[in-house]
């Protein structure tokens, strides 16, 4: 079975790749982010230097990776992948920091996990092209100073409240990433339809599209199931039906909302009354790590207006209540 699950998880990772926008003009909406990166990259090719560091901030699925791919194929340069978690130690960065080549884009996904002593060398880096590699231990030992080819680093985050403020003031630009309008995954869902050579009519689009979680992640995994269901179904056209009926099974509900949205609404309102609760309590109660609670699932359920933020914890809006198909007690604070 786990070798089942294996190759069907290799499978995604391989349509996920196929299904990556190449260019910014491919990239669908984040207009803003765009346009700004655009000029960053537009002037240092004039310039005939490294851009500047970027930092891609916002909740997973929203194509920071993409963008740092973009990048690198805009810039014509080579493109190393790694990140925070995989480098515990200063001597993990270092290794990578003295492999770049002039003018190639490093991206270091989830930033803000990598370890303190690993952060402070970065710092160096993204200066001064520099790092002093610690060689021995205690009174013997020696910094050996190391020149590194002018790099790009762009550095992806969940939030970037998370960084420490030293390493955000580094990065020349920082762009942050907005949920998409379901007009915008509408407009990925159809690109990945026609390159899966897929048929989908109007309402099917639609439908997908809003129920993605204004994630365009979600929107092509969601795609995929469907087209499972329209497969064993032999249907030639994906409509609402088909797409509601295959969306229904996998758990999304008709706002999107899926299982760990969905067990912290139902947390805060059954276990706290809906709050106000401190929210590492509510992590506690659904048995998710703080982190993951805050820039997985929050994000989306303040956007949505399910939840509040308040200086005293988290509480469940009436429009949360509702959706989850309960009324909020008298007097109830939202
Ligand atoms: P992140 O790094 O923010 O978690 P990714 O860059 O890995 O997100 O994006 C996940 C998937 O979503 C990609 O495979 C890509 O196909 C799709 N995607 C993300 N952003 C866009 C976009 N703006 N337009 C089209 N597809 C996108």
């Amino acid at each position: 079975e786990s070798l089942v699950s294996a190759a069907g998880e290799a499978e995604e990772r391989a349509l996920e790749s196929a299904l990556r926008p190449k260019n910014l003009d491919d990239f669908v909406g984040q207009q803003r982010v765009r346009r700004q990166l655009s000029l960053v990259l537009e002037a240092s090719r004039i310039r005939e230097r490294t851009a500047d560091h970027v930092l891609l901030s916002g909740p997973p699925g929203l194509g920071k990776t993409t963008l740092a791919m973009i990048i690198a194929a805009e810039m014509n340069a080579p493109l190393r992948i790694s990140s925070g978690p995989a480098i515990q130690h200063a001597g993990d960065l270092a290794a990578i920091l003295s492999s770049l080549t002039e003018g190639e884009i490093l991206f270091l996904d989830e930033i803000h996990r990598m370890s303190r002593p690993a952060e402070e060398m970065l710092y160096m880096a993204m200066e001064d092209f520099r790092v002093d590699i610690v060689v021995g231990k205690g009174p013997g030992a020696t910094a050996i100073p190391l020149e590194l080819p002018p790099f790009t680093l762009v550095g992806a985050t969940t939030r970037a409240g998370l960084l420490p403020g030293p390493l955000r003031d580094r990065f020349g630009f920082t762009g942050h990433l907005e949920f998409y309008s379901t007009d915008e995954l509408e407009l990925v869902l159809r690109r990945s339809a026609m390159l899966l050579d897929l048929k989908v009519n109007s309402a099917g689009f639609a439908e997908i599209a809003g129920r993605s979680r204004g994630t365009p992640r979600i929107a092509n995994r969601l795609l995929r199931r469907v087209r499972d269901w329209a497969l064993v179904h032999k249907l030639e056209q994906i409509d609402l039906r088909a797409a509601s009926a295959a969306l229904d099974m996998y758990e999304v509900d008709a706002r999107g909302l899926d299982r760990l949205d969905r067990s912290v609404l139902t947390a805060l309102i059954t276990k706290f009354n809906g709050g106000p609760v401190g929210l590492s309590t509510l992590a506690i109660a659904v048995g998710e790590e703080v982190e993951t609670v805050e820039t997985v699932a929050e994000p989306y359920l303040v956007r949505e207006g399910l939840l509040g933020r308040t200086p005293r914890g988290r509480v469940a809006t009436a429009a949360a209540w509702e959706h989850l198909g309960m009324v909020p007690p008298a007097g109830a604070m939202f």
